[in-house]
């Protein structure tokens, strides 16, 4: 897990630190916080446990986002209730550039997620997968912004069952 942070206006954004390193810098000229996570299929509760300190030491003062290039509802439903505003959907990049594409980001909430958006783990590595079709269609990129945690009531998979390998 990644921080990045920064400050009011149009500042640039400050980071990456670990969790505890960014968490002790947060002071009261900290705006914007985002949390970065690989594989919140593995991260949930500590991913939980550093919104909730967030929130804590910042209060409402604080934006508080999770970025992933793996957003699935199920496993971030509860860093959401602890008290993150925003799901940022970022690429599985090195953190420059996350820097460069966190001020034009979209932020979407987790309602945006389609409920058939699942996260699986398979050769090692955490992947998008559309519940709809038993887990087995690889999710990623421009499907992915643009349906699962975007328009989903016009994405052409929610009704029938073809067994799509891949998006
Ligand atoms: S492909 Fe469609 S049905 Fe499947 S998770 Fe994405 S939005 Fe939902």
């Amino acid at each position: 897990m990644q921080l990045f942070s920064r400050k009011p206006g149009d500042t640039p954004w400050q980071g990456p630190a670990d969790p505890i390193t960014g968490l002790a810098a947060v002071n009261d000229e900290v705006s914007d916080l985002v949390l970065h996570v690989e594989w919140p299929i593995l991260q949930a509760a500590r991913l939980a446990g550093a919104v909730r300190l967030t929130r804590r030491l910042g209060g409402d003062r604080i934006r508080i986002g999770i970025a992933t290039p793996h957003p699935a509802g199920e496993w971030l439903a509860e860093a959401f209730r602890a008290g993150a505003d925003d799901l940022v959907i970022c690429p599985g990049a090195p953190a420059q550039v996350l820097l460069a594409f966190l001020p034009a980001a979209r932020r979407c909430r987790l309602e945006d997620c389609c409920p058939h958006l699942h996260q699986r783990i398979r050769h090692n590595l955490p992947m998008c997968v559309c519940g709809r079709h038993r887990d087995r269609m690889v999710l990623a990129g421009h499907h992915l912004d643009r349906w699962c945690v975007g328009d989903v009531a016009s994405c052409p998979h929610r009704s029938g069952g073809d067994d799509h390998e891949e998006a």
